[in-house]
């Protein structure tokens, strides 16, 4: 059994501390059951930081951050701080954390679980047992190409602009990512573009298809045009094991595939850094819910994105698969049981609030660890 594990949790503000409350539960449960011991240190991030130490994050965070071996992240932000101008935003704290990081994969799973099948907006019989992966480029492409800008033309009109860019190592390290998890699950990966309009896109295609040619020729890779690929997410999801694709476009796709499943309270996500020659990879794991000022305090959030959040760390930071799917395994189970926080609310079901839903992972987990 894996000891000692550095764990930073930053519940951050809103619903981010209700919900990391019944995480810090879990990990309580398995110290005490599982025999896992996690060497935890929490610290304020966001709105929490501003108003505390006048920073979104601080430095001692930073290197906290730094020396984890899996950060666990609630969310940040909130009215009270919506005016306290751009740089200072809490906000910063994630975006420092991406950046100094270098967390460049950005994991973004898409699951029905059979008892939220009718959550979804989509017919049931489209979504159910759908399990896809979204591998999102994240420190790169077009949101951070150089030269951007506005300026103005000879004849007076001004012109806005941003550049789509990757090197062959920006695609093939997050491509490594995709081919890597497509290995470990059903074997095919599509790596999305516009190689039919952008030269940076049919780059990307030629960068994937040689490395997955060189190293992963177990793995069936096959190539879409992104539009293509939003029209399929919708008409036959479960064709997809993983897609891996740029920034922008899995910006897109990754939202669009989680309404799939119909409740922002049940997705989890993971950004992962590069393996270092340690052997260790910085990795953030965040539900990918926001800090839903218009709940927060009230005990009705639902805590299961950042559960399942944890799940994700587990398997990803620690390689504990059979803890992660003991963890899934009790969130469907409880679901299945009938109790639903507000958000998930369906006809037949026993409404609970965060605390309960909670326990109930609790109770569930015991049972099937027994
Ligand atoms: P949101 O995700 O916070 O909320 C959207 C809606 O979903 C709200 O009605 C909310 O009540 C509901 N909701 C979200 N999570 C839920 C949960 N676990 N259980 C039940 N209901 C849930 O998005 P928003 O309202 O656009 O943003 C609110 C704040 O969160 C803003 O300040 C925004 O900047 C911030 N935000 C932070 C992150 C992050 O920290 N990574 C991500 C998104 C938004």
């Amino acid at each position: 059994m894996p000891a000692n594990k550095k764990l930073l949790i930053l519940p951050g503000d809103g619903i981010g501390p209700e919900v990391m409350r019944e995480v810090r539960r879990v990990i309580e449960w398995m110290d005490r059951r599982r025999m896992v011991t996690f060497d935890v240190t929490e610290d304020l991030v966001g709105g929490a930081s501003i108003d505390a130490k006048g920073a979104p994050i601080t430095d001692s965070c930073m290197q906290a951050a730094k020396d984890a071996d899996a950060i666990l992240f609630g969310s940040v932000g909130g009215p009270k701080w919506d005016n306290i101008g751009f740089d200072k935003r809490p906000e910063i704290a994630i975006l420092r954390l991406r950046k100094e990081l270098d967390l460049f994969a950005n994991l973004r799973p898409a699951i029905v679980f059979d008892p939220l099948v009718d959550a979804s907006t989509l017919k049931a019989d489209v979504v159910k047992g759908l399990d896809i992966m979204i591998v999102r480029e994240s420190t790169g492409g077009i949101y951070f190409g150089e030269p951007r800008g506005v300026e103005t033309l000879p004849n007076g009109e001004q012109r806005g602009f941003d550049t789509e860019t990757y090197t062959t190592s920006e695609i093939q390290r997050v491509a490594r990512v995709g081919f890597e998890l497509a290995r470990k699950r059903q074997g095919r990966l599509v790596s999305v573009e516009k190689a039919n309009v952008m030269q940076s896109g049919l780059f990307w295609k030629q960068t994937v298809t040689a490395l997955g040619a060189a190293e992963y020729p177990d793995v069936q890779l096959s190539h879409m045009y992104a539009d293509n690929c939003a029209m399929q997410l919708v008409r036959n999801p479960r064709q997809f094991d993983v897609i891996v694709t740029s920034n922008i476009f899995g910006d897109l796709l990754s939202d669009l595939a989680s309404m799939l499943t119909g409740s922002l309270g049940m997705l989890p996500s993971a950004t992962l850094g590069a393996i270092q020659p340690s052997g260790k990879r910085h990795a953030l794991y965040e539900p990918i819910h926001g800090s839903a000022p218009d709940i927060a305090g009230k005990g009705v959030a639902n805590p299961l994105a950042q559960i399942l959040s944890f799940a994700m760390l587990l398997r990803y930071s620690f390689g504990m698969d059979e803890d992660a799917a003991l963890i899934e395994k009790a969130c469907v189970n409880v679901l299945g049981s009938g109790l639903r926080t507000a958000d998930i609310m369906g006809p037949g079901t026993a409404r609970v609030g965060t605390g309960v839903m909670g326990e109930s992972i609790l109770r569930e987990l015991e049972k099937l660890a027994a």
